[in-house]
């Protein structure tokens, strides 16, 4: 079996992690992938089909029933709900809290972790979310713990959804951001943190080339060891 290498990229929404990972993987000419699509892929069922995130034995059952796979076009992930590529319905702020409040049941993520696990196997993989250092992937070559203030990420996201024209409140956007963080730290499975051999990288003052310039070299650093 030829040898992958798999980078795993965790932290708190708004850190910067997709931007990151994705120059990150266009650099090394590994396969991005973006596991926050898959689990929004599932939010978007569940509210399409009127699921509330509260009703755990439905989100469970219905997790069980859905066909959440992902593909590539010129590179860049796709996220194929049940046959319909469904990529650009994915970010608003109602998928973003569907996806937060039904993660947190057990069915959801085993069924998406095992995805994310077998798509590592195969291919030199820089993988982002939430659990990939601590659970998905334990024994990835390198781990990253990307984050930055509340504040800053915030920031982000209203300078991310103004430029696309969206009307948006800096206020709501931080209070959005706080309540996933926590939701996401807290809960019983699979909680964000940073796994004991993760690198903490925080990008409050650092320019994306800057924190993709990092990852590289803590990589090449890693190999260079072997
Ligand atoms: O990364 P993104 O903001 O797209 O993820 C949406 C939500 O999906 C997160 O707030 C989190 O609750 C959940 N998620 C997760 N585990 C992952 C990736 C995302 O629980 N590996």
């Amino acid at each position: 079996m030829k040898r992958v290498y798999n980078i795993a990229v965790d932290g708190p929404a708004g850190a910067g992690k997709s931007t990151i990972a994705k120059s990150a993987a266009e650099k090394l000419n590994f396969v991005y992938v973006d596991t926050g699509a898959m689990y929004r892929a599932m939010a978007l069922h569940f509210l399409r089909n009127g699921i509330p995130a509260g009703d755990e034995a439905a989100v469970s059952q219905s997790a069980k029933e859905v066909d959440v796979t992902i593909s590539y076009e010129n590179g860049v992930q796709q996220v194929i709900l049940n046959g319909e590529n469904v990529s650009g319905l994915i970010r608003s702020s109602e998928v973003s809290a569907m996806a937060s409040a039904a993660s947190v049941y057990m069915p959801v993520r085993e069924k998406l972790v095992e995805l994310q696990k077998n798509l590592a196997l195969k291919e030199n993989v820089i993988m982002d979310g939430r659990d990939i250092g601590t659970c998905v992937l334990p024994h990835a070559d390198l781990k990253i713990y990307l984050t930055a203030s509340s504040q800053v990420r915030a920031q982000r996201r209203y300078q991310e959804l103004a430029a696309k024209g969206e009307e948006c409140s800096l206020e709501e956007i931080e209070k959005d951001i706080i309540e996933r963080d926590y939701r996401d730290m807290n809960r019983e499975n699979s909680p964000l943190k940073q796994a004991e051999d993760a690198v903490l990288v925080d990008t409050s003052h650092m320019t994306v080339p800057q924190v993709v310039d990092r990852i590289l070299e803590l990589f090449h650093e890693k190999r260079m060891k072997e």
